[in-house]
């Protein structure tokens, strides 16, 4: 019998390789080394181990420079 992966959401942490989907402060599961990543970018290596590593989310930033641009006069 297979043990099925029940792992909640919130729990899945991204690895190195693995796009970014939010602005973001991540901190590595190995060692807890910090990095900002921005959306789009890949999850790096670690920059202590330089191996592959989980990223945990640390801090969402909020885009502050997207004011509705579209408000047109
Ligand atoms: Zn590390």
């Amino acid at each position: 019998m297979l043990i099925g992966k029940h792992i909640a959401p919130l729990l899945v942490v991204p690895k190195s390789g693995e796009q970014n989907d939010q602005f973001a402060i991540y901190k590595s599961t190995c060692c807890g080394a910090e990095i900002v990543l921005v959306k789009g970018a890949l999850f790096p290596l670690c920059h202590k181990h330089k191996l592959p590593a989980g990223w945990k989310i640390v801090t969402l930033i909020e885009p502050s420079d997207q004011r509705q641009k579209d408000k047109a006069a």
